[in-house]
């Protein structure tokens, strides 16, 4: 099974440059998530791949061959490739068992073999009698479950998907997440999945690829992203965080105003501007009335207020107001909530958390 590799893919649209200069590779049998706000470019790089369109620059292979560069481009259905849309695209007229045998019939697969497949398929995607039914008699889901046989049933060498669940209802969402990856893991298939749902990308697939601008902007497991992204960009994307803007003091502080942050790197310039992250959950807040607990070695711990404590059942979402600085820390507390609105507390923050950026403004 090949892989995917694309290098300084370029396409434009008159001024705007949709995808510039993108760098992917996609390892043979591996899920990749595309995950990027609206307009950054993830469906005009499927595009690209899936040979709708044609590149300015660079180029798209898939194993040895070469599909895409500007010289020539190699038409959608000599490309192996499936591709599933966020409306399904399935035929009203056509019954699940049809929809399903489509691409069989083009390719001209035998009926028996044909059959057999479509059954075979249906079983996997968990629609077993329901292939004489029309899709309008069908939920969502499953309209998405026969969109997705319909796609596996040719046995593509590449699987692509955009934003496919994005009309199904929040639940159907969550458990179609857990069924696409189930469905990854039986035939993994090489798959590039489209979204902008941050916890999506991270439940479906092995890898996720932060698109900004056109280009990718970080490429890792989801845990790589969320531990240490690379850019203010990333870490604001991937989670929730908070950013603190100051300038590297010494090798490992960063300096805002009278506030010192000691971070994780000991390889900062002394003066450099520095935008430090740092996870709501890796905040540990305790009343100040109280010992507490010893903080961890080395850890900062300053002086706040809390202003804002919303109750979420499985947690807290404090805004604490840091003494003597223009910073409200964004705090991920235990249920039942130990500190009130209004109080006074000490807040730490060990340097692990501490993960220092460039403090490029956008
Ligand atoms: P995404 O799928 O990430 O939301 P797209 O790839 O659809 O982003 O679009 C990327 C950029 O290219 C956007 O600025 C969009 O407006 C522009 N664009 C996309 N398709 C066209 C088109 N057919 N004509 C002109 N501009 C387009
Ligand atoms: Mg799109």
């Amino acid at each position: 099974m090949p892989g995917v590799t694309i290098r300084g893919l370029t396409k434009r649209y008159g001024d705007v440059a949709a995808v510039q200069g993108l760098e992917l590779r996609v390892e043979p049998g591996e899920l990749v998530a595309l995950l990027g706000p609206s307009g950054c470019g993830k469906t005009t790089t499927l595009r690209l791949v899936a040979g709708f369109l044609k590149p300015e620059a660079g180029e798209i292979w898939v194993g040895e061959r070469c599909l895409s560069s500007p010289a020539a481009v190699v038409p959608p259905e000599r490309r192996r490739m499936a591709m599933i849309f966020q409306s399904y695209a399935l035929w009203p007229h056509m019954t699940v068992d049809q929809n399903v045998a489509y691409g069989l019939r083009l390719a001209r697969t035998p009926r028996g073999e044909r059959d057999r497949r479509v059954a075979e398929m249906l079983k996997a995607v968990q629609l077993d009698g329901y292939g004489s039914r029309y899709p309008g008699e069908l939920s969502g889901g499953q309209q998405q479950r026969v969109a997705v046989a319909r796609a596996l049933v040719v046995e593509p060498e590449i699987l692509l998907l955009d934003e496919p669940l994005s009309n199904l209802d929040a639940n159907l969402r969550e458990e179609m997440r857990f069924e696409i990856r189930r469905l990854h893991e039986l035939f993994a298939i090489t798959t590039l999945y489209v979204t902008h749902d941050q916890a999506e990308a991270m439940v479906i697939s092995d890898r996720v690829a932060v698109l900004q601008d056109g280009r990718v902007a970080q490429i890792g497991t989801a845990e790589e992203l969320f531990e240490r992204p690379r850019t203010r960009f990333v870490a604001e994307f991937i989670g929730k965080t908070n950013l603190i803007d100051g300038v590297a003091d010494g090798t490992g502080t960063v300096a805002r105003g009278r506030l010192r942050l000691r971070v994780a790197s000991t390889d900062l310039t002394p003066g450099a501007p520095v935008a430090v992250s740092i996870r709501p959950h890796q905040i540990e807040l305790a009343p100040r009335a109280l010992p507490g607990a010893p903080a961890a070695p080395g850890a900062t711990v300053l002086a706040g207020t809390v202003v804002r404590a919303s109750y979420l059942g499985d947690g807290v979402d404090y805004q604490v107001r840091i003494e003597e600085s223009d910073v409200v820390l964004r705090v991920a507390g235990p249920a039942p909530p130990r500190v009130r609105l209004g109080e006074s507390v000490s807040v730490s923050v060990a340097p692990g958390a501490c993960v220092p950026l460039p403090s490029e403004r956008r």
